[in-house]
């Protein structure tokens, strides 16, 4: 059984996409094979891999909407060892559509289950919002995780998360777990900075993890190239906190 986690926070900006693809990116490094599933209309994850999405065929909206094979969806990325499913435009409008659909909540659950390769992760990365796509990715997921923000109000929202995540965890999904909170785009200049990491820390004390990302030029140079940071950069900053932090994760 693969162990699943959904990269969630609705607040947009935080690091969702960066920490799901240098996070997935490590993995085959690690000996561990992964598939990243990109939830967010907006592709990021998808075209910070270097996938054309003008080109796609099928991709994870055909998946969820019209149940097409998810084998046929997932591709191979420029990464040895990580597969993607990447996301489309049209996912946009999913988030009506799902409306009219059987099971609507569960579509992205049963779609990981017909998987016909075995992999030791699944990241999935959510868009930001709290709607029925996200719903689908927690129903899918069993640890939530979860970034920070090192900045004003990063903690503003996190009731709303935490609301939705009990919902889920009583009605859909009682497997569902936070995996843990990440700090990023941490600048030690800041005093702010400090002051956010440590209150984050008071806290969740259990939850949030050693290693924090900073704030790092070349972790944003990175999908323009269609690259992670392992790839275009890994002496940088940013490849060592997310070497770190994949393998604080992958002890968990
Ligand atoms: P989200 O998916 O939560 O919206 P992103 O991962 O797309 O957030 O990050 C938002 C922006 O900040 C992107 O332009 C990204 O390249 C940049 N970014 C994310 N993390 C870092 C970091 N640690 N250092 C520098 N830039 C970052
Ligand atoms: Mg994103």
């Amino acid at each position: 059984m693969p162990r699943v986690y959904a990269v969630v926070n609705q607040k947009g900006g935080v690091g969702k996409t960066t920490t799901a693809i240098n996070v997935a990116a490590n993995l085959p490094d690690l000996g561990l094979s992964g598939l990243i599933v990109d939830m967010d209309p907006q592709g990021n994850t998808t075209s910070g891999l270097g996938i054309d999405r003008t080109g796609l065929s099928t991709s994870v909206y055909n998946v969820i909407i019209d149940a097409a094979d998810i084998n046929e969806a997932v591709q191979a990325s420029r990464v040895p060892g990580l597969d993607i499913l990447p996301s489309h435009r049209a996912l946009a409008g999913a988030e009506i559509e799902l409306i009219g659909l059987p099971r609507r909540e569960r579509r992205l659950l049963y779609a990981l289950e017909s998987l016909r390769r075995a992999y030791d992760y699944i990241i999935i990365d959510c868009p930001p919002s709290l709607g029925l796509l996200t719903v689908n990715c927690l129903v899918a997921a069993e640890f939530m995780l979860i970034p920070i923000q090192c900045e004003y109000y990063a903690l503003e929202g996190l009731g709303a998360l935490t609301h939705t995540t009990q919902l889920i965890q009583r009605d859909l999904n009682p497997r569902l777990k936070i995996g843990g909170i990440v700090l990023t785009l941490f600048d030690p200049r800041l005093t702010l900075a400090w002051q956010v990491a440590e209150q984050v820390r008071n806290q969740y004390p259990e939850q949030t993890f050693r290693t924090v990302i900073p704030r790092n030029v070349r972790l944003s140079e990175a999908p323009s190239h269609g690259m992670p940071i392992s790839q275009y950069d890994p002496t940088s900053r940013g490849a060592v906190a997310y070497h770190e932090l994949t393998k604080e994760l992958i002890a968990q």
